[in-house]
């Protein structure tokens, strides 16, 4: 097994989380990316105790600790800044922090040898024959492997070789990000935020050393254009009137630096692979960004498909053993994204005042659990 040769599609983080993953256990991984440069953006995402647990058993935690904002609470709160809840994370092995996407890529560069990576390589098609795999660029290169892993994201390019075309399902409301300097006390210590009002968010995530990323979610249709006046100016009018600093980090940010993303995924996928290829991150599971475990899930998948290839005798037999050991925990967390982001984007008043009184109430203790299930998966 340990000489066999895989090819990974997309250099993500899921693609690359992946290769560092089977390097380290002793396989030839490759990896296509179709972009010429790795570009993983400024923007700050949540790196939940479960996908710590992943990066301090590659031996990469202390490096993405050095520079990420460390998280023990999360508040959720009015528009008005009044705190409804304020959710413990609870004790774990590891902790929970919000890292800079390029951040985390450029600490897995660090595991991974330059020419593991072939950038600049579009995927068009594959084949496979009994006992390879062939995986067919633009441009024309062909390359040939003993199994293929699609970690190429949302739209897929190997799910659509394996199974056909599909298009995501948006779900009615769009995410806009941005990163920010910023001086002052946006958040107490050691905390995130999430505000609710009526069909929008406004969530505020601490990326440590003073940097902060925001993001803004509110309903608009899928094919929502850009306000003339700008991506600030437009945020800046859907939020007035919010709580302090939601103002000073719109207005920090860089205009051309504000993503925008309809919030889409897929129904759970019954099967991720065929053969001697499988699918990995938001190519198997795409979720709503509601939980922020999509990367998380990428980077779970990528340890438990090496220990499959670790411990199984047969590529076959590693690949599908990974994709029943990762079904239904995967299932789970599109489901419960797909549910927090309905609530959270409510505009009917009697249910948005509904969900301020049971926020009011519900013991946050009663949430605690229920992440200590999310948040203390072992792979
Ligand atoms: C608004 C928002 C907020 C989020 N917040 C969080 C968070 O806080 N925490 C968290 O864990 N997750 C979060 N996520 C989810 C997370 O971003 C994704 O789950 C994660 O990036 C998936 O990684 P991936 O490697 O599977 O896919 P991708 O990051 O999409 O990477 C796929 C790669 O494949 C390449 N590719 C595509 N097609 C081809 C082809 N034909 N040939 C070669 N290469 C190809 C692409 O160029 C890309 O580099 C968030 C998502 C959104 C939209």
């Amino acid at each position: 097994m340990r000489a066999k040769s895989i090819g990974i599609v997309g250099g993500g983080i899921g693609g690359i989380a992946t290769a560092v993953a089977l390097h380290q256990a002793g396989f030839n991984a490759v990896v296509y990316e179709k972009a010429e440069r790795l570009r993983e953006v400024g923007v700050g995402m949540m790196l939940w105790p479960n996908a710590t647990r992943v990066l301090r058993e590659l031996g990469l935690l202390e490096k993405v600790l050095a520079c990420s904002g460390p998280n023990t609470h999360f508040l959720v709160r009015s528009s008005s800044g009044k705190v409804l809840m304020n959710i413990a994370l609870g004790q774990f092995d590891v902790p929970a922090v919000c890292a800079r996407r390029a951040d985390l890529l450029a600490v897995l560069l660090t595991a991974l040898p330059r020419e593991h990576i072939c950038l600049g390589h579009d995927l068009q098609y594959l084949k496979q024959s009994r006992n390879k795999v062939r995986l067919h660029f633009s441009g024309g290169l062909v390359s040939e492997h003993d199994a293929v892993v699609g970690a190429d994201g949302i739209r897929s390019r190997v799910r659509s070789e394996l199974f056909g075309d599909s298009d995501p399902i948006y779900r009615g409301y769009t995410v806009w990000r941005g990163a920010a300097r910023y001086d002052g006390n946006a958040l107490p210590p050691n905390s995130n935020s999430e505000t609710w009002g009526i069909g929008k968010r406004f969530g505020i995530l601490n990326t440590g050393h003073k940097r902060f990323t925001w993001y803004a979610t509110s309903n608009v249709p899928s094919n929502h254009l850009d306000a003339p006046c700008g991506r600030k100016r437009e945020l800046h009018d859907m939020f007035a009137g919010w709580h302090e600093p939601i103002a000073d980090l719109i207005d920090a940010s860089q205009e051309d630096e504000i993503l925008k993303n309809g919030a889409r995924d897929f129904a759970p996928l019954r099967r991720w692979g065929d053969g001697l290829v499988t699918l990995l991150g938001d190519a198997a599971h795409p979720c709503t960004p509601n939980l922020g475990q999509g990367g998380c899930m990428a980077l779970e998948d990528a340890l438990v498909l090496a220990k499959c290839f670790d411990r199984e005798a047969s590529l076959h037999d590693a690949l599908r053993s990974y994709e029943s050991l990762r079904f239904h925990r995967t299932r789970g967390i599109q489901h419960r994204s797909l549910l927090m982001g309905r609530i959270g984007q409510w505009q009917n008043p009697l249910l948005v005042t509904g969900r301020r009184v049971v926020t009011r109430l519900l013991s946050p203790k009663l949430i605690e659990r229920n992440l200590r299930r999310v948040y203390a998966y072992q792979t």
